[in-house]
């Protein structure tokens, strides 16, 4: 018996060891920050509502969102300050119009530090329209304060320039001074996709391969291989928030918007964790490698033919007959 509640004990205490990363609430050195208490999304009034929402999650930690009255994917972007750099994590989807919202805050930052310029890396989760769209106007910026170091979203730019080793297996690292993010490649949904982990805030985003919405998933293996890459990889670090790409999911349990909605009242909120990810591990190695549709609470995982291209034409459809609706209310969505 004594031996067994030693087992048990020390069975905990190696659990504890894994997760407990600081020894009481306020120990760790982490920057903390924010979340608003819900983000705009398409309305109620269009012509209230600006292109993008910009959060200050802390001074040097932001987090953008496109208006679903420019487009229908209103996706989340995210914004570092290092010492050295900044990164901007993806460019927004069709309409986005995202220099001058991005030329804002980064001008606010630099004349809140006494800074006449910093440099700016761009890179994306991965390489879908609604996360690139904005990369031509990017690229042309001339704003002298702000130079563009611009990442293809293509694996031997994203590799080369992450110094990550082996695709998708070794994680890769920049340091924008004093401020270390990990760069995880976590191919399955896309084949460039990438998770980020900032040392500084405990942020791990996670694109379009984790967030409150459907999972849409391209290769199944490599898609579950990833999700277990990226938690050993998380192991033993203390995690504040896992943020992805898209919110679709309603704040009410299993239940989503459909696609094509440009108006979210009542949303779930943005900031996942380490469980969901858990969560998510445990419902792919519930599919034994056969892809199947599954709703959880607060995702849904979302197979994709891995040849055909699109959603299918049942998405297509209910897409439609969403967007009809929507953009026809949108300059005053109902209640
Ligand atoms: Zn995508
Ligand atoms: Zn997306």
């Amino acid at each position: 018996m004594k031996a067994w509640i030693c087992i048990l004990a020390s069975m905990l205490l190696l659990v504890a060891g894994a997760e407990a990363q600081f020894p009481d609430p306020n120990g760790g050195d982490l920057e903390r920050g924010t979340m608003p208490s819900h983000w705009m999304t398409g309305g109620p009034k269009c012509m209230e509502m600006p292109d993008w929402q910009v959060h200050e999650y802390n001074p040097n930690f932001y987090i953008l969102r496109q208006s679903g009255c420019t487009d229908t994917e209103m996706p989340f972007l995210y914004l570092f300050f290092g010492k050295e750099q900044g990164l901007l994590w993806d460019t927004g989807s069709r309409n986005g119009n995202l220099a001058p919202a991005f030329q804002k805050i980064v001008h606010n930052w630099l004349e809140r530090n006494h800074r006449s310029s910093i440099p700016v890396i761009v890179t994306h989760s991965h390489s879908h329209d609604d996360h690139t769209f904005g990369d031509a106007a990017l690229q042309a910026l001339q704003d002298p304060a702000i130079p563009i170091i611009f990442i293809p979203a293509k694996i031997p730019d994203t590799q080369a320039f992450f110094n990550i080793h082996v695709w998708p297996s070794s994680i890769g690292a920049v340091d924008l001074g004093d401020r270390v993010l990990n760069i995880i490649p976590i191919p399955g949904h896309d084949v460039v996709s990438i998770a980020l982990y900032d040392q500084r805030t405990g942020v791990l985003l996670t694109g379009d391969s984790l967030y409150p919405g459907r999972l849409y998933v391209r290769d199944l293996s490599e898609f579950q291989a990833s999700t277990e890459r990226l938690i050993a990889f998380i192991q033993g670090k203390p995690i504040a928030h896992v943020l992805g790409n898209h919110i679709e999911q309603t704040s009410t349990p299993f239940l989503d918007y459909s696609i094509g909605s440009i108006y979210h009242p009542d949303e779930h909120v943005l900031d996942l964790t380490y469980g969901t990810l858990l969560e998510l591990e445990s419902a792919l190695k519930s599919m034994n490698g056969e892809p199947r549709r599954m709703a959880m609470r607060d995702f849904t995982i979302w197979p994709l033919s891995p040849t055909e291209s699109g959603l299918g034409a049942e998405m297509e459809e209910i897409y439609k007959r969403t967007q009809d609706k929507q953009l026809r209310d949108k300059w005053e969505q109902p209640k």
